[in-house]
């Protein structure tokens, strides 16, 4: 028996079997290879071609028949690839010619065709080196004799397993939402990376940033994950399953009392109203928020709509799967728009990444540096707004002047559909996200150029206090109650208010029922998270008395370190 402590996500308890899912990257071997093997190692190479043709055929053949054809599009575009004279036959003449070894001479010229593409002044067939990519790594593997380990290769064997990887990307997460996994740990990652919010939203518990987790859990063996205090116990014995099977009882049993509240109304002991929204990801998400109440959603993330294929989805796949939010939640829902870049790649981050990938071309601003990527998806969401209340939410956005380019591709947008004869909103709500310092510091400039300000405290404590959300070295600096992201929260709810418009939290911070009382004294009143935390946040929004809240937080703002800040926090409780 071992146990083994890193960041842990979700209040819940998992006992399973573990699945050592290996996603490393492989090496290239380079040999020179004698004249009597050459066309040994070209029959080699031909016979991974082959294997991998036969792999994406099998592939294909089980995508279920009412899938979008989209679905289908990913494997016709790397089987087209497989045929590329530069993957298939090139290869074979560079091992003929310079007497190399099968894997070197296909990583040569699979580099020569991404150069190729890279060099593409079309955005789209720019991103075709990630194809290229794909493929070349699948015959790689086959060459080499190492199985694939992508989700989709081994998502018959993950029902009910403990997924143990030393590193997960939120494309590859976000996936598991088809595959009843039971938790999830890995070596690398931070608590409020987007692969933690996921574990979130599938109501799993997870452990993240436990170093040594893929060195010490062995295939098949029992795992016992405690998302609370981010612990795993590696093969226990009898008596400490007892005590583990106790706690997940004691945590359904509070589950079911919560349950309890699910039809109150989020009203404080003095009255006042306040608003819990959920935050989605897919379209399947909107089943939660009606499970747990939500009264709307508060953020979609539709970035997750974008990953794990070759191309972006069209306008028309985007319009179907924001009506089907519309459709499925019948009340507002607040759609962002694409927020990738950072962690988020569509290929799950492991193609070249930018040096400072979370201050690079991220959200709002690759949007408007792709604008062929950008128009597609406000020309659908617009189209939505005809559908029911929706509000567009515009991430990360850090200065007017790229608000105001957001706000004319809108306007543009807008006239474009006019013409097209398409029916719209034309009052639909835009609003912006308060994700860096420097839009919280201006939010009163912001306010009076939006309909609403939404904070995002997972990357606002990020940026304010310069700690990569995914770096789990810093793992421990990050802290949501530091005087700076207090002041910072405050500066964006009061410029709101003063504003006239409304200000929504949809940070993690916000789900997060140990900051309710805190928030709701900050003068907070929408907040929006995972739905599995609407309840607890409710609870806390009951016991409320904000006769009393707003003279207590104001004493808690004076004080300038967080252990004391802490102890304040927790004293509210007792209110
Ligand atoms: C945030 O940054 O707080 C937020 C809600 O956005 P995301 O977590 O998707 O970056
Ligand atoms: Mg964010």
């Amino acid at each position: 028996m071992l146990s083994l402590h890193g960041a842990g996500i979700g209040k819940g308890i998992a006992i399973g079997r573990a699945y050592i899912l290996k996603r490393s990257d492989i090496d290239i071997p380079q040999y020179s290879v004698q004249d009597i093997e050459v066309e040994n190692e070209v029959t080699r190479f031909l016979g991974a071609i082959n294997a991998t043709h036969g792999q994406l055929l099998e592939i294909e053949s089980h995508i279920p028949s009412d899938a979008p054809p989209e679905s289908k599009s990913f494997i016709e575009a790397y089987l087209l690839m497989l045929k590329d004279p530069l993957i298939s036959d090139q290869p074979v003449e560079t091992i003929r010619t310079e007497k190399c070894n099968a894997e070197w001479a296909l990583q040569r010229h699979s580099e020569l065709l991404v150069a190729r593409f890279d060099e593409m002044q079309d955005e789209y067939l720019r991103e075709k080196k990630n194809d290229v990519r794909q493929i070349t790594s699948r015959i790689q593997h086959n060459l080499l004799d190492i199985p694939q380990q992508g989700i989709t290769e081994v998502a018959g064997q993950l029902e009910d397993k403990v997924i143990i990887s030393h590193e997960l990307s939120p494309a590859d997460t976000v996936q598991f939402k088809n595959h009843n996994i039971i938790a999830f740990v890995t070596d690398l990652g931070g608590p409020i990376s987007h692969t933690a919010i996921l574990a979130r939203s599938l109501n799993i518990p997870a452990v993240v940033g436990l170093h040594g987790a893929t060195r010490y859990v062995q295939h098949d063996e029992t795992i016992v994950v405690d998302g609370k205090r981010g612990t795993i116990v590696i093969n226990p014995d009898e008596g400490v399953l007892d005590k583990y099977r106790a706690r997940k009882r004691f945590v359904s049993q509070r589950k079911k009392e919560l349950s309890e509240l699910k039809d109150n109304l989020p009203v404080t002991k003095d009255g006042a109203d306040v608003t819990l929204l959920a935050n989605v990801e897919l379209p399947e998400d909107i089943q939660a928020a009606h499970q747990w109440n939500a009264q709307g959603v508060g953020l979609y993330r539709t970035e997750y709509l974008f990953m794990n294929r070759p191309e972006p989805p069209s306008e028309q796949e985007q319009y179907a799967a924001y009506s089907e939010v519309i459709r499925l939640m019948r009340s507002p829902v607040t759609i962002r728009t694409l927020d990738l870049g950072a962690d988020k790649q569509v290929d799950g981050g492991r193609s070249e990444a930018p040096t400072n990938p979370a201050l690079g071309l991220r959200a709002v601003r690759l949007c408007l540096h792709e604008p062929g990527l950008f128009r597609p998806q406000l020309r659908a969401i617009l189209r939505t707004s005809a559908l029911g209340p929706i509000q567009i939410m515009i991430p990360m956005v850090s200065s007017l002047n790229e608000l105001d380019q957001v706000l004319d591709m809108i306007e543009e947008t807008k006239e474009e559909l006019r013409h097209d004869g398409e029916v719209f909103d034309e009052k639909v709500p835009v609003g912006g996200m308060v994700e860096v310092p420097a839009a919280a510091i201006a939010a009163d400039f912001f306010a009076h150029r939006l309909d609403f300000l939404s904070i995002g405290t997972n990357d606002l404590i990020q940026y304010t206090l310069a700690i990569d959300r995914i770096d789990d070295a810093v793992n421990y600096l990050y802290d949501p109650l530091h005087p700076s992201v207090l002041r910072l929260i405050k500066l964006t709810i009061d410029a709101g208010t003063r504003a006239g418009i409304p200000v929504t939290m949809c940070g993690e911070m916000a789900g997060d029922a140990r900051y309710t009382k805190l928030l709701l004294g900050l003068g907070l009143r929408i907040f929006s998270m995972d739905s599995t935390s609407l309840l607890e946040v409710k609870k806390k929004v009951l016991e409320s008395d904000l006769r009393i809240l707003p003279g207590k937080v104001e004493e808690i703002m004076q004080c300038p370190d967080s252990n004391t800040i802490r102890d304040m926090v927790v004293a509210l409780e007792d209110l």
